[in-house]
């Protein structure tokens, strides 16, 4: 289906249709194969980036196109529709240009063109084995010294951990708790930086995941974001940002399994007639396209906050939250829909359901997004 969309300016339009015309040539038919494959699309990646789509929200003096946050989202959205797994790629990237980008040095921020433009790509570096939901009690330690932090610890479930050219590392160089965590932005080839294989996961394949070792890692101490303790701020701050992507690749998603599952409704016959015809059927598609358009203006509406300058962490979290639950319901719905051909892989409603799952996870799990949320409403 189409969306009709009401876009800030006459540019946003163009890159809307950018992204979608790159989407059908360059993602869409090529999808399928690498999930199968569990293959990283770096090539693709680069191609989005030379496309312009990989800094749509930085400002054009770090190498980005200074677009407002709704419009990088709905771009977002366009291509998870085609490929979940690069567009979540492009959020994870995005969350990682953003330490510096928005807390670095003038001379830090002298990177951003090449982490921007897509030649080095990011992985972000907050999880833990033992840290998941709570991260503010995170153990990797960074120790000064000399002109390093020799950091040492694991880190847990990092996307791009074994094909990234940097990193943001969240780590230990003072007291327990968040004041106490500072982050740090280490080139891949420090020696002592040491990815695990990756994680055998349920959806994503060719976003491979994995653990990250360091063992006595020297990163050079102007490397350090923001001064000492300013690690859990910088986190949290980029999360609020990273979660409404996650939102955007959700709605993103949904859309692709409705459409798709409304296509094959439209042509499947049972008991003489279309099955789309049938009303608990087609009521239930009703729900999802409506389930998905409240999605989307959620979403929209968190990021125009961000974009005018006013808070909008909380909204962020509704925003992930409810998209995110929104498509593994349309997503499991949408393999209904298709009966016994929904569950095997010839038709693409399979994997978008085993995509959708993840997305309740990352990012802080749903729980985290209610306890946000929660703690707002408590505290009045
Ligand atoms: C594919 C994938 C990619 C990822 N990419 C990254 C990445 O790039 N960088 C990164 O840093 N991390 C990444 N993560 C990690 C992700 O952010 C964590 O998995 C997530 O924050 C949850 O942490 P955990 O897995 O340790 O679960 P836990 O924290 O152990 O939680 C287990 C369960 O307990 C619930 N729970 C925990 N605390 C509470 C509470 N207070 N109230 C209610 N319920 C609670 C959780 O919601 C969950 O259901 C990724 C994870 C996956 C699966």
């Amino acid at each position: 289906m189409t969306v009709d969309r009401i876009l800030p300016t006459d540019e946003a339009h163009d890159l809307l249709d950018l992204a979608t015309e790159l989407a059908d040539r360059e993602l869409a038919p090529k999808a399928a194969g690498f999930e199968e494959r569990g293959e990283f699309p770096r090539e693709v990646l680069r191609t989005v980036g030379r496309a312009g789509l990989l800094g749509l929200p930085y400002a054009e003096e770090h190498g980005g196109a200074a677009q407002p946050y709704e419009v990088y989202l709905q771009v977002l959205e366009i291509l998870a529709g085609r490929w979940l797994a690069v567009a979540e790629a492009i959020s994870v990237h995005t969350l990682s240009c953003y330490p510096v980008a928005q807390f670095g040095t003038d001379e830090q921020r002298k990177l951003l063109p090449d982490m921007i433009g897509g030649e080095l790509l990011g992985a972000y570096c907050l999880s833990e084995p033992q840290g998941g939901s709570d991260a503010a009690a995170l153990t990797t330690k960074a120790v000064r010294d000399g002109d390093a932090y020799v950091v040492s610890g694991t880190k847990a479930w990092i996307t791009h951990a074994r094909v990234a050219d940097f990193y943001n590392i969240f780590c230990r160089t003072g007291g327990p708790g968040p004041k106490g965590i500072s982050c740090l932005l280490a080139d891949r080839a420090t020696p002592g930086i040491h990815p695990q294989a990756a994680e055998r996961t349920m959806g994503l394949h060719s976003s491979p995941v994995a653990q990250i070792a360091f063992d006595d890692a020297r990163v050079p101490a102007d490397r350090l974001i923001g001064g000492e303790g300013m690690g859990f701020t910088i986190a949290m701050s980029a999360l609020d940002s990273g979660r409404l992507g996650i939102a955007a690749c959700a709605v993103g998603l949904a859309q692709a399994a409705l459409d798709y599952a409304v296509g094959y409704a439209r042509e499947r016959q049972q008991f003489g007639r279309a099955i789309i015809d049938f009303q608990g059927l087609g009521f239930n598609l009703a729900d999802a396209a409506t389930q998905i358009s409240a999605a989307r203006a959620l979403t929209l509406a968190a990021a125009r906050l961000r974009d005018a300058g006013r808070p909008y962490s909380l909204e962020a979290a509704k925003a992930k939250l409810f998209a995110t639950d929104m498509a593994m319901r349309v997503t499991t719905d949408a393999v209904q829909v298709l009966g016994g051909a929904g569950y095997v892989a010839d038709h693409p409603v399979e994997r978008y359901m085993r995509e959708a799952k993840v997305l309740q996870i990352v990012e802080g799990t749903n729980q985290i997004q209610r306890l946000v949320i929660s703690r707002a409403l408590a505290k009045g």
